[in-house]
C-alpha cells in the first residue's frame, strides 16, 4: 500500500492515534490470532522489525531483506485504529506471499498480483474491510 490514494483530507480531526512500533506489533498479534491469518503460520511479532516512518506519501510498506522481515507504518497516514488495521492486514498478505515465493518481482515494489487479490478478497471478507480501497 504504497500511495495515499485518497489524498489529503480536509476534514479535521481533533484527535489521531500517534502510531508506534509497539502498535503496529500489538496489531500484528492480533491479527495473527484470526483467520485467514491464523492459518499462514507468519512468524511472531518478536521476529519482525517494526518500524514507524514519518513520510506523508505512503502508508507504509513491507520488506525483507534476506534475514528480517520489517514492516513500516507512516505516522502522516495512519491515525485511527481501523487504519491500522487495514494497514497492517494488507503488509501481512505482501509477508505471506515473500515467505511462499508468491511475490511479484516486477512491477515495482508494490505490485498486487493475482494471489495478493485472492488472499485481499478473503481478508476483506473475514474482517469487514473495504476491498475496493484495500490495495
Ligand atoms: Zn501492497
Amino acid at each position: 500500500m504504497k500511495s495515499n490514494s485518497k489524498g489529503k483530507s480536509s476534514r479535521s480531526r481533533a484527535v489521531t492515534l500517534i502510531i508506534t512500533p509497539d502498535m503496529l506489533a500489538g496489531m500484528y498479534e492480533y491479527l495473527r490470532t484470526t483467520p485467514p491469518f491464523k492459518g499462514w503460520k507468519l512468524p511472531p511479532s518478536s521476529e519482525v522489525k517494526f518500524n514507524v516512518s514519518r513520510n506523508p506519501k505512503e502508508y507504509g510498506y513491507y520488506q525483507w531483506d534476506g534475514k528480517r522481515h520489517t514492516i513500516t507504518g507512516s505516522i502522516k497516514s495512519v491515525g485511527q485504529t481501523i487504519t491500522l488495521a487495514v494497514f497492517m492486514a494488507h503488509e501481512m498478505i505482501h509477508m505471506y506471499l515473500e515467505i511462499h515465493g508468491l511475490e511479484s518481482r516486477k512491477g515495482g515494489r508494490d505490485t498486487h498480483n493475482a494471489a495478493f487479490k485472492k488472499r485481499a478478497a478473503r481478508v476483506c471478507k473475514w474482517h469487514g474491510f473495504d476491498l475496493k480501497a484495500f490495495y
